[in-house]
């Protein structure tokens, strides 16, 4: 049987132009960066083309570029570097929708005692407001964090408008990028501070980058021999930074196909899945990430959902990651008001470049009667 991987979200596989191109970065240009030798310039000249590359994708310039071991340094290195680059303003607005590298670092900076922190509520869809934005926005805010597309819903932010916002009022803007690219159009016009995951986009893991607008104050979180302009010390990851350029490459290159078929795709999932009854879709029905649906089912719990689908071959999430042992519901879900029922049956299905048609319509085949088969040993009854 052919395993399925609808688990997107959560990593892709790496594509071969990358391996292809990360290949001589381990055992043949294995020298160190900062070495002056030839040995240490061949991977100097690397990392320098791997930065001008991602920053001509993004149309930034490359000094802009600041690699890192992922979007959870990333993410961490904005939020905590830019609040702790502003001593006098103490204000930090997040939504309710980040991922943990956001919220936790967020919420990190609050338990200082030092840093106000608040969480900038969504609508059914999970989209933030700029309205919002703009009323709970003060004179010492520092930095607004909107990410420009969830991992758990595919619910798009306008981060535009909330990029024009915080410049009017003198506050920094970042957005997580990581799901966004090679999803959605991205502009950076407005935009202080961007985090990227390469793995999310079929590049390596543990390596990323965070962008960071010139003149943006931002300390640096990890100290040492002073690389990447002394924002992020440690010898730098070459063949996962030139798999980053690739895969950004790769990614924008590719993005108008990929995102047709993969919203046709999506079109379909949401269609046959809704026939199902006691189904919800979570997150914007139009105008989301094209990779990414989320269904609650009523009556089943999303964990034996993923387990049973896995026993078919078919590797799916719950979009409810409960990661704590009192197995809360996801934050996404709650912040958007699914029921606390409905909140614990979900299931993220999300799709990739690799992903086909027959994958789609063998997951569509499957799906209901698993729902149904976990529905007739269920103590709860759908439409209870
Ligand atoms: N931000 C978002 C939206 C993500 O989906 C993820 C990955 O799950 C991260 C941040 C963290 O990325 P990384 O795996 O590179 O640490």
């Amino acid at each position: 049987m052919d395993r399925i991987y609808l688990d997107n979200s959560a990593t892709t596989p790496l594509a071969d132009s990358v391996r292809a191109a990360m290949e001589p970065y381990y055992q043949e240009v294995y020298g160190n960066p900062t070495s002056l030798h030839s040995f240490g310039q061949r991977a100097r000249k690397a990392i320098e083309d791997g930065r001008e590359s991602i920053a001509a994708d993004l149309g930034v310039s490359r000094e802009e570029i600041v690699f890192t071991s992922g979007a959870t340094e990333a993410d961490n290195l904005a939020i905590l570097g830019a609040a702790m680059a502003a001593p006098k303003r103490k204000h930090v607005l997040v939504s309710a929708v980040e991922h943990h590298a956001v919220l936790h670092a967020a919420d990190w900076l609050a338990s200082t005692g030092d840093w106000m922190v608040e969480r900038i509520p969504v609508d059914r869809v999970g989209r933030v407001d700029p309205d919002t934005v703009r009323s709970m926005m003060r004179d010492d805010t520092v930095l607004v964090s909107v990410m420009a597309g969830n991992n758990e819903i595919g619910t798009v932010q306008p981060i535009e408008a909330i990029a024009a916002l915080c410049r009017e009022r003198g506050a920094l803007f970042h957005t997580d990028g990581v799901q966004a690219i090679g999803k959605r159009d991205l502009s950076l016009d407005g935009v202080d501070l961007f985090a990227a995951s390469a793995h999310k986009f079929n590049g390596p893991k543990g390596t990323g980058f965070l962008f960071i607008r010139k003149g943006t104050p931002v300390v640096p979180l990890v100290h040492g021999g002073g690389h990447e302009r002394g924002l992020r010390s440690g010898t730098e990851n070459v063949s996962g930074i030139v798999g980053t350029a690739a895969a950004v490459r790769l990614a924008i290159t590719e993005r108008t196909d990929v995102v047709e078929r993969l919203l046709g795709y999506r079109e379909r999932l949401v269609r046959e899945v809704l026939k199902i009854p006691g189904t919800r879709l979570n997150g914007q029905r139009e105008g989301g990430l094209p990779h990414i649906s989320n269904f609650s089912f009523q009556g089943i719990e999303g964990e034996s959902l993923v387990m049973r689908l896995d026993e078919h071959g078919i590797a799916t999430s719950t979009g409810s990651a409960c990661s704590s042992p009192d197995l809360e519901p996801s934050h996404v879900l709650v912040a958007i008001g699914v029921p606390l029922s409905m909140a614990h049956g979900s299931l993220r299905v999300s799709t990739g470049r690799q992903t086909t048609e027959e994958e789609i319509e063998r997951f569509l085949s499957v799906l209901p009667n698993v729902v149904a088969n976990l529905r007739a040993i269920s103590p709860f009854k759908v439409g209870e």
